[in-house]
């Protein structure tokens, strides 16, 4: 099997294991506890909250643990929102392209009588910070970008973005969780008051993520009991699964110009390959994208039917994002970049790790090719295309 879909979940590695063993052992106490077992794990999580933080640039009780990236999300987002209301501010800028834990925050919100704009980027994928310039208001509570696209790759200007919101005096969030161990992320560097990171982007555990929270920034508790994370998420720690996540980080972390080096020359020969088929489209910069993201789109293709039809060829991949498939609406990320429905329909994601091998690369090559041959051979709309009742939208 290849597996080429790490934007969706990435298999754990050997390190974050490792790390973890001994928590599901003889580390086995709750860190609230006074006693010796107790405090044995809670010099665990102390030591998997330092190393976070030394590698965010923040201090180590600026870091919330959290279920995950959704959770992350949610918290930031709305605890600036409520601060912000507090003080009359009912604003919130975000962009198109978000992941759905960001959107629908943002929509529960607008319910709740906030306004919301939602940047467009340009058809790169980009957000412009003129645009945002523009956006601005007095009563702007807070702004959310994404530090990289989980469907596009694409990177956004998060340290101008940054700047922007600290002169204005602006809270800024950002959704790292595509780019956190893939791409150098530092929130003082890059200006950011709220993170969000989940571990198993990196080769961690599934369901546990941090929401870094700038020193100052209120926070509004999601989940209420007991004091854990200084009082702002309640619930006993996941111990193995934060000591698994810092083991992963820091390994990422100290691999992330190798990786990168290793996997940009696979994602532009995909990209270069793939685009030869004719009517054929990259989704996103052509640069200033993730390492290991591809996305294109077919035209006249059924992105459902690739994927099924690479599956029986041992290989992984997407269409769309994860959370949209299963249901039929194109990608809101698709559509935000001014692809039309039907093209947004016809569109694969590919996203590798460093342990994908450049042989991997030129047989999912070589299978695309084929199985996007053998199905436009048999789609009705390839049909109208090839006889001229319908005009290609890709050239
Ligand atoms: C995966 C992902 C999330 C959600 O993270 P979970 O830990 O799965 O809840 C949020 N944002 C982006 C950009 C993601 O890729």
């Amino acid at each position: 099997m290849i597996y080429a879909d790490n934007a969706a979940t990435t298999k754990m590695s050997k390190t974050a294991i490792n790390a973890m063993l001994p928590c599901f052992d003889a580390i086995y106490g709750n860190p609230s506890s006074l006693h010796s077992a107790g405090q044995q794990a809670a010099e665990a999580l102390l030591s998997a909250r330092k190393t976070i933080a030394e590698i965010l640039g923040c201090n180590p009780n600026e870091v919330y643990f959290t279920s995950g990236g959704s959770e992350a999300d949610n918290q930031a987002i709305i605890s600036a929102a409520l601060y912000g209301a507090k003080k009359g501010k009912k604003h919130i800028i975000s962009t198109a392209i978000e992941h759905h834990a960001v959107l629908h925050t943002l929509d529960k919100l607008k319910a709740q009588g906030f306004e919301i704009t939602l940047l467009d980027p340009h058809e790169n994928g980009i957000v412009l910070t003129d645009d945002l310039l523009n956006a601005i208001r007095p009563d702007t509570a807070l702004v959310t970008v994404m530090y990289a696209n989980n469907e596009i790759g694409t990177i956004q200007p998060i340290r101008e973005i940054g700047a922007i919101c600290r002169e204005k005096g602006i809270p800024f969030h950002s959704d790292a969780v595509q780019a956190v161990g893939h791409i150098p992320v530092n929130v003082s560097h890059d200006n950011i008051d709220l993170l969000s990171l989940s571990a198993h982007k990196f080769h961690g555990r599934k369901g546990i993520g941090v929401l870094y929270a700038k020193r100052g920034t209120v926070l509004t508790n999601l989940i209420e009991g007991g004091a854990q994370e200084r009082g702002k998420r309640a619930g006993t720690e996941n111990l193995p699964a934060i000591v698994g996540m810092a083991a992963a980080l820091k390994e990422a972390v100290s691999h992330i110009d190798e990786n990168a080096a290793k996997l940009i020359p696979m994602r532009d020969k995909l990209i270069s390959e793939l685009v030869k088929i004719p009517h054929t489209i990259l989704n996103g910069d052509k640069q200033r994208r993730l390492p290991g993201n591809v996305n294109v789109c077919f035209e006249g293709i059924e992105g459902e039917s690739l994927l099924l039809l690479l599956n029986e060829k041992g290989i992984c991949a997407s269409s769309g994002s994860a959370c949209t498939s299963g249901s039929l609406d194109p990608s809101h990320v698709l559509l935000a970049i001014g692809r039309p429905h039907e093209i947004a329909h016809g569109s694969l994601r590919l996203s590798l790790s460093e342990e994908n091998t450049a042989e991997e690369t030129e047989y999912i090559i070589k299978s695309i090719q084929e199985v996007v041959s053998y199905l436009s051979g048999m789609s009705p709309v390839w049909n109208d295309l090839q006889k001229g009742e319908k005009n290609y939208v890709i050239q």
